[in-house]
């Protein structure tokens, strides 16, 4: 390599590491669930989306072996438009449809890419397009790469959202949410929403990465959970990987949406269908999650999240107004969750410290991800280790 290219590189690198920004990766060397081993060490997973406790359950592998017919046979061979859509792939679109009650859905590899086609298959050069100032950065991407001339609002702010759809714009809009908020865990009020967006013959698409499974009857999303419907101008992105323990993501809405999205969106297009196997195993996740497995998991999961809340804000703990399992302590600065991250650690709990530019500069926090497979006395003993970390830098103070 050249020594300009070396020296980029390694400036870059050190000064990511000086701002307490570098990424590293924890190895996990046990199967998925509430405990993990990571980096050698036993620890109490709060950092998983596993939020109804499936990637744990005995179940789901034996289901989905039963609804497979293709046993031990992995990869797909092709993209979805070649050799590559198999009969699970299609039939897991056909039940995901099904549950939402919409037209139609579409199978992807995974959000990132389903969130990419949603916006640049969509949009054309004098579109208008309105984002979430806190939505997924796949969001952001998708944004980027769409011809749509591009603004943010403030966060889940429904009159600076009224002011931008005010403009004046040549083309057709489309407003972007997150439904539910990644790093914050609070979600949007669809009903406003959906009326703004509906003034401008708009389109409006609503990421349920965190509330498929998670929110609403049946586990059904925000809408049902606000009873809102999403008609014809709604496009649902949901994710395979979170509360269905499986893998990939799937867009939902009507046969006219859907089919444009799976003839221009080059991130369906270009890339290989994900494996049948997968979409077998998320079919039978699909079957537990709608029934009566995820109602017991998402009753357990309310409880979870009141013991918690409760606990943290008796501690004085900076929370955020989330009623959902993602649960954001606020810390503010990196160095300070990565201190707490690094202490929780040592106590036997995983916590992962979420710095800029994931969340805005002076936010940093630790991202409590609350799963149904947690044990009440779990969370009793986070909360134990949280005083703990509380108490230490009275001392240090
Ligand atoms: C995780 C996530 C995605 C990406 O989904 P993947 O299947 O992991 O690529 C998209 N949007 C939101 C809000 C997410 O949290």
């Amino acid at each position: 390599m050249s020594l300009r290219w070396q020296q980029r590189l390694t400036e870059r690198q050190r000064q990511r590491q000086q701002l307490g920004l570098w990424r590293s990766r924890p190895l996990l060397t046990s199967a998925p669930g509430a405990r993990v081993q990571v980096n050698g060490q036993w620890l109490i997973n709060f950092a998983s989306n596993d939020y109804l406790g499936l990637a744990e359950s005995p179940d789901l592998p034996l289901l989905a072996q039963g609804l497979h017919q293709q046993a031990g046979k992995a990869g797909s061979t092709a993209s979805h438009v070649l050799a590559g859509h198999h009969l699970p792939h299609h039939l897991l679109e056909d039940e995901l449809a099904d549950w939402l009650g919409v037209e139609r859905v579409l199978l992807f590899s995974s959000g990132y890419l389903a969130n990419l086609a949603a916006q640049t298959a969509l949009l054309q050069d004098g579109d208008a397009l309105y984002h979430d100032k806190l939505n997924h950065a796949s969001l952001l991407d998708g944004a980027r790469l769409s011809s749509a001339r591009f603004q943010r609002y403030a966060h889940n702010d429904m009159e600076a959202l009224a002011r931008r759809l005010a403009q004046p714009t040549e083309g057709l809009t489309m407003v972007v949410t997150d439904g539910v908020f990644s790093m914050d865990g609070d979600a949007v009020c669809l009903g406003k929403m959906l009326s703004l967006v509906a003034e401008q013959d708009g389109l409006l698409v609503v990421d349920e990465a965190h509330s498929f499974g998670v929110l609403g009857e049946q586990g059904r999303g925000l809408f049902a959970h606000q009873q809102q419907a999403a008609d014809a101008s709604v496009l649902r992105v949901g994710t395979l990987g979170k509360a269905f323990a499986s893998s990939g993501a799937f867009i939902a809405g009507s046969g006219l949406l859907i089919d444009s999205i799976a003839q221009w969106g080059r991130s369906y297009i270009y890339t290989t269908a994900q494996p049948p196997y997968q979409a077998s195993f998320s079919r039978a996740a699909l079957r537990l999650l709608a029934g009566e497995v995820g109602e017991a998991a998402r009753l357990k999961l309310d409880e979870l999240i009141a013991v918690f809340r409760q606990g943290a804000q008796a501690l004085g703990l900076s929370l955020l107004p989330s009623s959902t399992p993602i649960q954001p302590i606020l810390l503010g600065s990196n160095e300070r969750a990565l201190a707490w991250q690094a202490k929780l650690w040592q106590s036997g709990f995983w916590l992962p410290a979420i710095r800029p530019p994931t969340v805005a500069q002076g936010t940093a926090r630790l991202r409590v991800s609350l799963s149904a497979g947690h044990s009440v006395e779990q969370i009793e003993s986070l909360l134990t280790a949280l005083a703990a970390c509380q108490r230490e830098e009275g001392v240090c103070a």
